[in-house]
C-alpha cells in the first residue's frame, strides 16, 4: 500500500519550492500536495550555492536561502511545509514512474500516486569519468550542485587557501567559482575548450574585459584545450592537472564545471521529448495532459521567438513552476507562458545581467576601463538582446523592457555612442 496525493512535485530544487509558493497564493488543501526530493534539506536558491556559500567570511547556510527568499518572498523551512499541510518527502529518490497508472516508486520501495504531477527534476553534472579521463576519481575534484557539493567545495577550500586550483570549464560554474577561489586566497588556472569564457553569452571584446579584470587578480587562462588526465598521490589526491598537449599544471585541488544533462531518464518512452528535454506546451504540460515539467528539465515555446527552448537559468525555473501551478488550477484563464530569457551573474564586485536572445549583429557600448558597459544583439534591423554590467536598478528595467518590446534600429553607429540613452521608438 502506498500514498495518494493530488498533486506530486517530483524533485525538491527551485521550481519545487516556487511551486509550492503558488500553490499556497491558490490555497491548496491540507495533505493534497506532496513534494519528492533526493536532496535532504528542503527547496533552496541553488545560486546560492556559487556565490554566497563560497564567501570566506560570513559564507550563506541554511535556512538562509530557502525558496523563496530569492524573489523577497517567504522563507520556505520545513516548518512552512508542515504550517501549509504539503508533504515534504526528503532524502528519497525516486527510481521509476508509471505515468500510465500514475505511480511513482521510491529506491526505498514506496509507491506514490497522484492525480497531476509536476516534474522538477532539474539537472545533473556532467562528469569527467564519463569522459574516461585517468584519475577522474580522486577525492579533492570538486563539481557543484547541490548542497552536498557545496559543503565539500568549502571543505576542500579551507584546506588549500594559499594552494593553487585549477578549474576545469569556461562556464557559468567556471566563472563563479573561480572568483570565489581567489577570494579564499587560493591561486586558479582556467582550462577550457573555447577561444573566450562564456562563449555561449560573451563575445570576444566581452569576454576579454572579464578575463582582463581575472587576470589582474592572479587567474591564469589556458584556453583552446582540453586537460586529459589528473596525477594523485598515494592517498588519491589530485597533485597536477596533465592536458592533452602533454602540460602539467599543479594543483591542490579541482573544480569542475562542463555543462549539465536535464533528468529525464524516468520518462524516456513514456513522454515526448525535444532537444534533450520534456516536451511542454504553453501551460507547460507533457504529452501526458495528467503530468506538467518546468525548470531546467523543459524544452518550451519561447513564444516571442516562435522556437522551441531548453533553459538553465533560475529566472525561468521559478517563472514556469508558478506557471503551471496557475494552468492546473485555472487553465482555461491561463495564457500560454510568455517567457523573455533572464541571465544573470555576480563575480568579485562585478555585476551583469542579459535579457533576449544573442543572436544578429553584436554592439557594445559604454567604456570598458570604467566597468560600466553594455552590448545590444540586432537581428533584421531589432534590438532582440541586450547586456548590461554595473548597471543601475533603473537601467536594468530599462534594458528589459528593450529586449521585450525589441524595437527598430537603422543607425547603429548612434546605438554604439548613445546604449541605453539611445532614443529607441517603443
Ligand atoms: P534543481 O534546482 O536542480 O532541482 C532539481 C531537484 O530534483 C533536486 O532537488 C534533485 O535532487 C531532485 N531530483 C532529481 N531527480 C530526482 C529523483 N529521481 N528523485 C527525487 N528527486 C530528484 N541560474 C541563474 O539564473 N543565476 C544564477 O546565478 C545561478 N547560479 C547557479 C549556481 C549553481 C551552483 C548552480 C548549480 C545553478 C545555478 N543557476 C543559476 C541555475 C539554477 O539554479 C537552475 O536553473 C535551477 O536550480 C533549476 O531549477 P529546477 O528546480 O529545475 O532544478
Ligand atoms: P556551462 O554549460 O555554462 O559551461 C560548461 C563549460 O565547460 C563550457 O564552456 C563547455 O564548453 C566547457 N566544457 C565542456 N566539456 C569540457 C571538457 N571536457 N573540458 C573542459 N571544458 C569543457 O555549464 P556549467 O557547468 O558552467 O554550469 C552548470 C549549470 O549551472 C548550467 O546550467 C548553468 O546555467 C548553471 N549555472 C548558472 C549560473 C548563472 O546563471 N549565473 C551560475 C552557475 C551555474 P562547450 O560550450 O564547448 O561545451
Amino acid at each position: 500500500m502506498g500514498r495518494a496525493f493530488k498533486f506530486v512535485i517530483l524533485g525538491g530544487g527551485v521550481a519545487a519550492g516556487y511551486a509550492a509558493l503558488e500553490f499556497v497564493k491558490h490555497g491548496v488543501h491540507h495533505g493534497d500536495l506532496c513534494i519528492i526530493s533526493e536532496e535532504s534539506v528542503a527547496p533552496y536558491e541553488r545560486p546560492a550555492l556559487s556565490k554566497g556559500c563560497l564567501l570566506p567570511e560570513g559564507a550563506a547556510t541554511l535556512p538562509s536561502f530557502h525558496t523563496c527568499v530569492g524573489i523577497g518572498a517567504e522563507r520556505q523551512t520545513p516548518k512552512w511545509y508542515k504550517e501549509h499541510g504539503i508533504e515534504l518527502v526528503l532524502s528519497t529518490r525516486v527510481k521509476s514512474v508509471d505515468v500510465k497508472r500514475k505511480t511513482l516508486l521510491s529506491a526505498a520501495g514506496e509507491t506514490i500516486t497522484y492525480k497531476t504531477l509536476i516534474i522538477a527534476t532539474g539537472a545533473r553534472v556532467l562528469r569527467l569519468e564519463e569522459f574516461s579521463v585517468t584519475g577522474a576519481y580522486a577525492n579533492n575534484i570538486c563539481y557543484l550542485r547541490d548542497l552536498e557539493d557545496a559543503n565539500k567545495l568549502v571543505q576542500v577550500m579551507d584546506m588549500h587557501k594559499g594552494g593553487t586550483a585549477v578549474v576545469i570549464g569556461g562556464g557559468y560554474i567556471g566563472m563563479e567559482c573561480a572568483a570565489a577561489l581567489i577570494s579564499n586566497n587560493i591561486g586558479v588556472t582556467m582550462v577550457f575548450p573555447e577561444h573566450h569564457f562564456m562563449a555561449r553569452l560573451f563575445t570576444a571584446e566581452i569576454a576579454a574585459f572579464y578575463e582582463d579584470y581575472y587576470m589582474k587578480r592572479g587567474v591564469n587562462f589556458i584556453k583552446g584545450t582540453v586537460m586529459a588526465a589528473f596525477e594523485s598521490d598515494e592517498n588519491k589526491n589530485v597533485t597536477a592537472v596533465v592536458l592533452k598537449d602533454g602540460t602539467h599544471i599543479k594543483a591542490d585541488m579541482v573544480v569542475v564545471g562542463i555543462g549539465i544533462r536535464p533528468n529525464i531518464s524516468l520518462f524516456e518512452g513514456q513522454l515526448a521529448l525535444e532537444k534533450g528535454g520534456i516536451k511542454v506546451n504553453g501551460k507547460m504540460q507533457t504529452s501526458n495532459a495528467s503530468v506538467y515539467a518546468v525548470g531546467d528539465v523543459v524544452t518550451f515555446p519561447l513564444k516571442s521567438y516562435r522556437d522551441m527552448r531548453r533553459l538553465e537559468h533560475v529566472d525561468h525555473a521559478r517563472k514556469s513552476a508558478a506557471h503551471a501551478v496557475q494552468a492546473i488550477l485555472s487553465s482555461d484563464k491561463v495564457k500560454d507562458y510568455d517567457y523573455l530569457p533572464y541571465f544573470y551573474s555576480r563575480v568579485f564586485t562585478l555585476s551583469w545581467q542579459f535579457y533576449g536572445d544573442n543572436i544578429g549583429d553584436c554592439v557594445i557600448f559604454g567604456t570598458l576601463k570604467d566597468k560600466k558597459f553594455g552590448a545590444f544583439w540586432v537581428e533584421k534591423g531589432q534590438v532582440i538582446g541586450a547586456f548590461l554590467e554595473g548597471g543601475t536598478k533603473e537601467e536594468y528595467i530599462t534594458l528589459e523592457k528593450i529586449a521585450r518590446l525589441k524595437p527598430c534600429i537603422t543607425d547603429m553607429e548612434s546605438l554604439a555612442r548613445l546604449g541605453l540613452s539611445f532614443p529607441f521608438d517603443f
